[in-house]
């Protein structure tokens, strides 16, 4: 699509193509009488053959179409058609029972585990997910699967809820190809002619008054272009949507004022809640042989640094959940290089359901200025979540002197667990399973942004449907979680507009 100026006509307005706004687009498109424009910041490199080498190659994480390059890594965020999938580690596992009761409790019925297990399937269908094959096993994920059993866990199925244990997650890869949501849910949908992409566009603000949204502005190669809809579907991500919704004048009113926005919806759940998984990466050294391993492991194309995990419960966690992912790592380095044939390897420590909470905030009405991202990490008066990594970084020392792990490394020569708590903090990096930043609640709850189906407090055709609508992180990586729920409020979106 190109020009300029106001295009009308559509039924649905998607903002935001990444992993749940390929899902919206797709799952909405799919009534011929239902027209459908999806807008995305990055590129869509269209056509399966002409992605870059880099995003395909799911045997790294890549950074070349990301909103901010150099910045903390808290804050890396995919800019591209299929969004966070195109970067991410291809990992899918799924949360515990209690992750439902506390969703339940916010959007109602819909979101209980039952209620949400066709979602859970019709994503793992729709994404291709898979077991991680034989091959793709090194030396180090099959001694760690032999140190989880060696320690007394369980094995569980680790895409669905199935309790605390060691096992392997499901993947979107195939043989080295990362098959991102655009892949997925896209391609399927790409020749609908009720279905229009525009990529490279940057949304800007929504036109909102009379309690509802109007149009949305969109630069676009240097262009402004207007559109305008029956409905609004943000699905700019965790850090993406409320930046969309606080511009249009939706949000805290105080701070819409101080960056001269006129407030015209005062939530202040907007850009608060804003809750993400810390984690501390202990690190190890190879012996001569592990790295013998590897480097044949990676002359065959087959070298994955992670392919097993061990969901761990701690004292609090209700029964049947977990509050820990252990991973252990080893193949070459997230960041910084080592010279050829020397490998990483080490085991994290994840905190899976933080206590703390971030926010983020603009800087200016400008889209193109990077948002203000405090992430809170351990920022719980109580202490809680420093103490449930620190007993994981027990958890992690036992693992690592296990006999099927500590044939493969160096002794450790320090204790982990005994670091003192600011080099903890200071050690601690991200899962990347930000959510929160426009959660869904009861309509007298303050704090919440949307109801149970998506749809905005306050605004009759505006829904939010992504990661930032989740009031609490799951027990687990986000992607699987995410899709399902995308297809959750897809589905109920349906539902709504068919009515009318
Ligand atoms: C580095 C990294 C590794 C990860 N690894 C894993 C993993 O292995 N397993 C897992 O389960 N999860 C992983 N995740 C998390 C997972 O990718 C996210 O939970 C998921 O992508 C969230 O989906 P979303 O649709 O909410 O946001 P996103 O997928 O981030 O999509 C948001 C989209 O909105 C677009 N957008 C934002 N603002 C605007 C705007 N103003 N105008 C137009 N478009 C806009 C963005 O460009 C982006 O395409 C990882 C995430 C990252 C960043």
């Amino acid at each position: 699509m190109t020009g300029t100026g106001a295009v009308t006509g559509y039924d649905v307005v998607v903002l935001g193509g990444g992993v749940a706004g390929c899902v919206l687009a797709a799952r909405l498109s799919e009534d011929p009488g239902r027209s459908v424009c999806l807008v995305e910041a990055g590129p869509d490199y269209g056509q399966r053959d002409h992605w870059p080498e880099k995003v395909l190659d799911s045997r790294s994480l890549p950074r070349d179409d990301v909103w901010e390059r150099h910045a903390a890594v808290h804050r890396v965020r995919a800019r591209i058609l299929g969004g966070s999938s195109c970067v991410n580690g291809c990992w899918n596992t799924w949360g515990a029972l209690s992750d439902h009761a506390e969703w339940e409790r916010a959007g109602g019925d819909r979101w209980s585990a039952e209620a949400m297990e066709p979602f859970r399937l019709a994503a793992v269908e729709q994404m291709g997910l898979r077991p991680v094959p034989e091959n793709e096993f090194s030396v180090w994920s099959s001694g760690a699967l032999e140190a989880a059993r060696e320690l007394g866990y369980q094995e569980v199925d680790m895409g669905t809820s199935g309790g605390p244990g060691y096992g392997t997650p499901l993947i979107n890869s195939f043989d080295g190809l990362r098959w991102n949501a655009a892949f997925g849910y896209l391609d399927p949908a790409r020749a609908r002619p009720n279905l229009t992409i525009l990529d490279r566009a940057l949304v800007d603000r929504m036109d909102v008054g009379g309690g509802r949204v109007r149009a949305v502005e969109i630069d676009r190669d240097g262009e402004r272009i207007t559109l305008s809809a029956d409905d609004y579907v943000v699905a700019c991500g965790t850090y993406g949507s409320p930046a969309v919704l606080m511009r249009s004048g939706i949000g805290p009113a105080v701070h819409l004022r101080e960056h001269g926005i006129r407030p015209v919806v005062d939530l202040p759940g907007v850009g608060a809640n804003l809750s993400d998984q810390p984690g501390v990466f202990v690190p190890l050294t190879p012996t001569g042989e592990l790295d013998e391993a590897l480097a044949d492991k990676e002359a065959k194309g087959d070298l994955y640094v992670s392919r097993m995990l061990v969901r761990a419960a701690g004292d609090r966690c209700p029964d049947g959940s977990w509050d820990l992912h252990l991973l252990p790592v080893a193949g070459p380095p997230l960041f910084g290089s080592l010279p050829p044939g020397r490998y990483e390897a080490g085991i994290s420590s994840f905190l899976m359901k933080p206590a703390s909470r971030g926010r983020v905030a603009l800087r200016s009405a400008d889209p193109a200025e990077p948002l203000d991202i405090a992430p809170g990490f351990f920022s719980d008066p109580e202490g809680h979540d420093l103490a449930v990594v620190r007993w994981g970084l027990g958890l992690v020392e036992e693992m690592a002197s296990t006999a099927a792990l500590g044939k493969l490394v160096q002794p450790l020569g320090s204790r982990p667990a005994h670091l003192a708590d600011e080099e903890i903090k200071a050690r601690a990096g991200t899962y990347w399973h930000p959510v929160g930043t426009c959660a869904m609640g009861p309509p007298d709850d303050p704090s919440a942004v949307v109801d149970g189906t998506g749809r905005v407090h306050g605004l009759c055709n505006l829904r939010v449907a992504d990661a930032s609508v989740l009031p609490t992180v799951p027990a687990a990586n986000t992607q699987l979680p995410v899709l399902a729920a995308a297809e959750l409020l897809a589905d109920a979106a349906r539902a709504e507009t068919a009515l009318r």
